[in-house]
């Protein structure tokens, strides 16, 4: 038999706490002494944790076999979710007047996944729903008289298939992502030909650049090192904002693409290449670059579906250079334009570790 001693239990990374068969504490290991403020034992476990739905259930178990879970929420600087599970413990001679063991789990970030996964269900069936809505509604105007005018349904048609391709690529995004997410603990261990990404990139938006007059101006800096990386995925990085830039910077513009060779990578200070997007449009303001990669986060909303956006494009950007074990820097100034930079490591992954974390981080300093 291992001795519990009371050195042992303050190693136990859960609040733990041993209570006698009157409901008073009698031992509270180190998490337990900090979350609930004990700085002595001996007193009514009610002067420590005063939550009637947890009183209640250590009430019912005391002393008998028999246990119960209670979700609780402590306020505090962040208010944080517990779930406790009490355990009876019936009399027995070598139990030393122990009538009840306590254990609090920390539940508060697979809470916040959970309340982010429902929110993020609700605003997908939101932003389906809207285009849906038009859908039906131009459907059963054109089943009325309207639509035996020619005029009205040529115009109406044109709008039904704006708002079905628009369910399409919102489709397309949301698959995307999911994918990416599925697999973003996966670093690609294949080297990748990122000029060959860039052209075809290019070539995919040479229309759309063509129509907003706006030249992409590709060039590449020397001693570039070789990346690890899988295209399909950095092809839909460098589309997304290639198309973003497009999309938000001056008409009659240029964009700059330049990749060039990084000594130190933000945040892991590893080295490898910085692959930077530069627009000339009206820019971002500060306190939105932190969140321009959450999910359906739009600047400004109104333009975003004007030109076709789904708010999912920079999040989709996120996970892949996650996956890259990469990291993204975005600098803007108001009025006068944007560069988005993506930077990937050179060093190709070492098997049989496991792979690092990637990160994102976004100051919002000026476009130097
Ligand atoms: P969207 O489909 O709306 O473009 P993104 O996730 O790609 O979604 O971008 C989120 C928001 O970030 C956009 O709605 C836009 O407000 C802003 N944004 C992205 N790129 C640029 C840029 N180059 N210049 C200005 N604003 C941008």
């Amino acid at each position: 038999m291992v001795p519990l001693t009371d050195r042992i239990l303050d190693h136990f990374p859960d609040p733990t706490v041993l209570l006698d068969g009157r409901r008073s504490v009698i031992y509270a290991n180190g998490a337990a002494r900090e979350l609930l403020d004990i700085t002595r034992v001996g007193h009514d476990l009610a002067m420590s944790l005063r939550h009637p739905r947890v009183l209640d259930a250590v009430d019912q178990v005391l002393g008998r076999d028999e246990t119960r879970t209670v979700e609780v929420i402590l306020p505090g600087n962040t208010t944080r979710n517990f779930e406790m599970f009490v355990s009876g413990v019936p009399p027995a001679p070598d139990t030393k007047g122990v009538g009840a063991v306590l254990v609090l789990r920390d539940m508060t970030t697979a809470r916040r996944a959970e309340q982010m996964r429902a929110d993020f269900v609700a605003n997908a069936s939101h932003e389906l729903r809207s285009p849906l809505a038009a859908l039906l509604g131009f459907i059963e105007t054109l089943e009325g008289p309207a639509g035996s005018d020619e005029d009205t349904r040529t115009r109406f048609l044109g709008i039904m298939l704006r708002e079905a391709k628009r369910m399409a690529l919102l489709i397309d995004d949301l698959l995307s992502l999911s994918r990416v997410e599925i697999n973003e603990h996966v670093r690609p261990t294949a080297p990748v030909d990122i000029a060959g990404v860039l052209l075809n990139v290019t070539e995919a938006l040479s229309v759309q650049a063509k129509v907003a007059n706006v030249p992409i101006r590709v060039n590449y800096g020397s001693n570039l090192p070789t990346v690890h990386g899988e295209a399909d995925q950095l092809f839909q990085v460098f589309r997304n904002l290639i198309e973003n830039a497009i999309r938000y910077g001056a008409k009659g513009e240029a964009i700059d693409v330049r990749v060039e060779a990084a000594q130190r990578i933000p945040g892991s200070g590893r080295s490898g290449i910085a692959i930077k997007v530069t627009d000339h449009g009206e820019g971002i303001p500060e306190e939105a670059i932190p969140r321009l990669t959450e999910r359906f986060y739009r600047v400004d909303k109104a333009r975003s579906k004007s030109v076709g956006g789904t708010g999912l494009g920079l999040a989709i950007v996120k996970h892949i250079v996650n996956r890259h074990r990469g990291h993204l820097v975005v600098e803007s100034t108001l009025g006068k334009g944007s560069t988005f930079t993506v930077y990937l490591p050179a060093e190709p992954p070492r098997q049989g570790l496991l792979p690092g974390g990637g990160t994102v981080a976004m100051p919002s300093s000026d476009v130097s």
